[in-house]
């Protein structure tokens, strides 16, 4: 059965989420509590263990385009970029709570779905300025790039090998998590940030046009 079939509407909202790149129906999906990291609440999904074979199968289908390896070759890399994902992943919701720390309004619950990291907030969003919004959707992309910043030094002090390889797994997916996630698309924190700065933009141009 698919994920939440119960309601009518939820199968629209399943494919809502699907293009957003997650594969649970946020609006049904159980939150299963793991503990707790710096007083936010943890939670993951009953499929979030899915997650290294989902990426799996992504960096396979990836690994289409390097048909020069052997099958050996190819599930090594395949097993390093998954992960580099999945260190990825964690370091960006760690930077959302940092973020959230810094602007003195973190998130209440981190939920870990079998492909992202989901930043849950209780209370009115509405009424929360604007710099607090940026700086909780920034954190997760600065600490990406960041973490890309220095692993790239690492990589300078590792020879080739196993480690090695891992680093530049992190590097290439933080990097592509922390300039990916400043795109405005829906869902990705940089149409958050974009929101904001358009916002503050408009506010500043009216403010403007009133005084002369
Ligand atoms: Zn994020």
């Amino acid at each position: 059965m698919a994920i939440g079939a119960k309601r009518s509407n939820d199968l629209k909202a399943l494919n809502k989420y699907l293009s957003y790149g997650f594969i649970e129906n946020l609006d049904t999906v159980q939150h299963i509590p793991i503990g707790k990291f710096w007083g936010i609440k943890l939670s993951v999904t009953p499929i979030t263990w899915l997650s290294p074979i989902v990426f799996f199968a992504l960096g396979a289908i990836l690994g289409i385009f390097e048909p020069r390896m052997n099958l050996i070759q190819t599930l090594y890399h395949i097993g390093v970029f998954v992960i580099g994902v999945e260190i990825s992943t964690l370091i960006h919701a760690l930077g959302h709570i940092l973020g959230g720390k810094l602007v003195r309004s973190p998130m209440d619950e981190l939920l870990l779905t079998a492909t992202r990291g989901v930043n849950i907030y209780h209370g009115d969003q509405e009424v929360i300025p604007g710099f607090v919004h940026v700086g909780r959707a920034m954190g997760g992309h600065i600490l990406n790039l960041l973490t890309f910043s220095v692993v790239m030094q690492l990589l300078h002090y590792n020879g080739a090998g196993f480690r090695s390889d891992v680093l530049a797994a992190i590097a290439s997916t933080s990097l592509f998590m922390g300039a990916g996630g400043f795109l405005p698309l829906p869902s990705v924190d940089g149409q958050v940030i974009w929101r904001e700065v358009f916002h503050w933009l408009a506010l500043r141009w009216r403010e403007n046009a009133q005084r002369e």
